[in-house]
């Protein structure tokens, strides 16, 4: 891999300034170890310091810097400019969260909405260890949602428009009712309201972007079978 000029081509907003919104290219000078959040910050550094975008970790574990990468929900930090094998990389806000600026979101709706009392981070059954180090007796994967965003994002049928809970909020409640069974009923009361999880449509684009491997959809279906409902066919199988 070598160092390569890569045009990052963001959609910027600032109300009563770029308003409506519209793309801005700013060329960026890439080495191979470079993540999208490093390019930013170049960018910021050196080229336009008020560019807005969310950052915190830099590792994958705050889902901040959540925002749309060549089309799909995504982290930057996680997603090297190189391995997108692109010469235009093309950055947008996250879809269904309101923009405070460029790629910066308002998650304050998204945050009120997952009780803080529900434990995120669970023992996953669902996903084997590949590699087990050296020396361990044994290995736990952990599924922690990190609040990105990013399935709410990509839901086809989350929208300011459409009155739905979300995958995330939905994958949380069915989280904590396998960490705390005595409440199992009156969180599937919660998922049984018409804003729930009758009203997934089963395109499973939630769990292909989920960078924290939490698979809401695969939670969603639990809480449908807990309710009694069926489970409608995959979207590509209809
Ligand atoms: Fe992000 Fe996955 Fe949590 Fe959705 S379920 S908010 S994609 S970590």
């Amino acid at each position: 891999m070598r160092t390569q000029t890569v045009t990052f081509r963001i959609l910027r907003f600032k109300p009563g300034r770029i308003e409506p919104p519209r793309f801005m290219d700013f060329e960026v000078r890439c080495e191979p170890w470079m993540t999208v959040l490093d390019g930013l910050e170049q960018i910021r550094l050196n080229q336009d310091a008020t560019l807005m975008y969310r950052h915190c970790c830099h590792h994958a574990s705050c889902g901040t810097c959540a925002c749309t990468i060549n089309g799909t929900p995504a982290l930057a930090c996680a997603n090297r400019i190189a391995d997108l094998q692109a010469d235009i990389i093309t950055l947008a806000p996250l879809a269904n969260h309101p923009c405070l600026g460029d790629l910066a979101v308002d998650m304050t709706s998204f945050f009120l909405e997952m009780d803080p009392q529900w434990a995120n981070v669970r023992i996953c059954e669902g996903v084997t260890v590949e590699r087990i180090p050296e020396n361990s007796h044994q290995v736990l994967r952990l599924e922690n949602c990190i609040e990105c965003g990013c399935c709410v994002a990509a839901c086809p049928v989350t929208s300011p428009a459409e009155e739905f809970m979300g995958p995330a909020i939905l994958a949380a409640m069915n989280n904590e009712i396998r960490n705390r069974p005595a409440a199992k009923k009156s969180l599937l009361r919660m998922a049984q309201d018409p804003t729930g999880a009758s009203k997934c449509q089963r395109h499973l684009v939630c769990s292909q972007v989920c960078p924290s491997r939490v698979y809401p959809a695969r939670h969603i279906a639990d809480l449908l079978r807990a309710m009694g409902k069926p489970i409608p066919p995959k979207k590509s199988d209809q």
